[in-house]
């Protein structure tokens, strides 16, 4: 039972709960789910606003929980209000009732910069309508079926004629960072609030960046997720639990499977998620364009790694730094094999650095470099099920107006054998398709695409089968 931990502030009671990742359907729509039993206790409605108070505060709608989750004092949130929250999943935070009025003005900015946002605000206004903001709150646009109430929201496909689509790993999701409001404190965004949209991308102090990639953003992987938590993420965050037991925490850690099943997207994660700083060496990359030098730089990664612990350094296609030495016929690969060796060997002192390396053929890894203190431990990335493709079609289309006829359940039980990387892929090229079909009305001279256009973008079935047959 979460206890009360305050009484009688100006806010009401608050409430300290767990917290625990978000399901997909409610991935970026601002919502947070708690049991009806806590948030009666705090005296809100279904859908009103809660304080949520991490090592910063922040707002959400709060929902029901899921009746599987039904007893449990845990608060279940997407990656974005963990960031805004500051916080990370088995974290607690308090819980209160919001303090909060209807926003009269609302600055949004792009969070990446070169990314520019075309969008008129009445789209935005309507897409972010109801959400609860504050000053430096990162929102974002999320996935919606096309609806009578919700017109306009087609603001992800106009994105994507300034390369947009690319972003954070091609997810058709568009992040901004609320820079002012008017009343300050919490706002929620209605029919009444006035949209600013400012064309620069904000610059984010480098403890304020914003996550690109999150653990929703991983479908059918959860096995591995839950490993990559606990062999990665508790040590960074927590090294004293280590210390405690008198065991070393992991130094290395081998995360394998076919190509596209989401290894690069997960050390990623993994680093954003625990607060680390991410520094990643490509394989072949470090061996040809460096050639000469790649001891050198592989030094210097790990130098820089150590400086700005806690981090992780991914080693992708580490097959091809660390091929079987008996294998290797040129003195440049003998002696890198040897350095990674040493160098991980270097790392015991310390306690916050995690090396992760990636690759598609484990057995193809000079021996040494599975040793204990080395790469012990290992992570399979499988080709996803038919569960697994329809999370991870939900994740690529989240940023869609999918037409009604769309079925991603059948686009999951059609696509056997398909990765991750196939599925975006197919969502991308589905997206294009829907694109092509209104380009003959657009004039791409003018600056704006009118809004009514923009209306009719809609990613249909049929899209999906014609990307399907390419
Ligand atoms: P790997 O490193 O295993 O080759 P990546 O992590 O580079 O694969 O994945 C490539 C792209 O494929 C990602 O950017 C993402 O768009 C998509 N992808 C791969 N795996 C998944 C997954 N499990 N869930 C969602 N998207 C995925």
């Amino acid at each position: 039972m979460p206890t009360i931990v305050e009484k009688g502030n100006s806010n009401g009671d608050s409430i300290k709960l767990k917290v625990a990742e978000a399901t997909q359907e409610d991935v970026g729509k601002g919502i947070v789910r708690i049991d009806p039993v806590y948030r009666e206790k705090i005296g809100i409605e279904e859908y009103g606003v809660v304080e949520i108070e991490g090592d910063r505060t922040t707002s959400a709608l709060a929902i029901n929980t899921n009746p599987a989750d039904s007893g449990l004092d845990i608060i279940r949130m997407d990656g974005l209000i963990r960031a805004n929250a500051k916080i990370s999943i088995g974290d607690y935070v308090e819980v209160r009732k919001a303090d909060w009025k209807e926003a009269i003005n609302v600055s949004l900015a792009p969070v990446s910069k070169g990314m520019h946002i075309s969008a008129s605000s009445n789209i935005l206004a309507s897409v972010f309508r109801n959400r609860t903001v504050s000053k430096g709150d990162f929102i974002s646009t999320t996935h919606f079926k096309r609806s009578k109430e919700s017109p306009a929201r087609s603001m992800m496909l106009e994105d994507m004629f300034s390369d947009i689509f690319d972003l954070s790993f091609g997810l058709g999701e568009i992040k901004m960072q609320v820079v002012s409001t008017s009343p300050k404190g919490i706002v929620k965004i209605t029919e009444i609030t006035e949209l600013q949209l400012l064309p620069e991308a904000v610059e984010l102090p480098p403890e304020q960046s914003i996550p690109t990639v999150m653990y929703e953003d991983l479908g059918g992987i959860k096995p591995a997720i839950s490993k990559v938590r606990e062999m990665i993420e508790l040590p960074l965050k927590h090294p004293e639990l280590f210390d405690r037991l008198g065991i070393e925490p992991p130094r290395g850690v081998l995360l394998h499977g076919p190509p596209g099943t989401g290894k690069t997207m997960l050390a990623r994660a993994v680093a954003n998620e625990s607060d680390a700083y991410f520094v990643s060496i490509n394989g072949p990359e470090i061996m040809s364009k460096y050639y000469g030098e790649s001891e050198h730089q592989i030094r210097e990664i790990f130098d820089d790694a150590e400086k700005n612990a806690p981090a992780i350094i991914f080693l992708d296609e580490i097959d091809s730094i660390a091929p079987k030495r008996a294998e290797v016929t040129g003195e440049v690969e003998r002696r890198v094999v040897s350095q990674l060796l040493s160098l991980m060997d270097g790392l015991k002192e310390r306690k916050n650095v995690i090396v992760i390396g990636a690759t598609n053929r484990p057995e193809a890894l000079d021996m040494a470099l599975r040793r204990p203190g080395r790469f012990d431990r290992e992570i399979v990335l499988h080709v996803p099920d038919q569960d697994g493709r329809l999370e991870i079609f939900q994740i690529h289309t989240r940023g869609m107006p999918l037409a009604d006829d769309v079925d991603l359940k059948t686009l999951a039980e059609t696509t056997y054998g398909f990765v991750g990387a196939d599925i975006a892929a197919l969502c991308r090229e589905a997206a294009m398709s829907s694109l092509r079909k209104i380009l003959p009305q657009i004039n791409l001279e003018e600056e704006h695409i009118p809004a009514e256009i923009l209306e009719k973008l809609s990613v249909t079935s049929e899209d999906f089968k014609l990307a399907q047959k390419d």
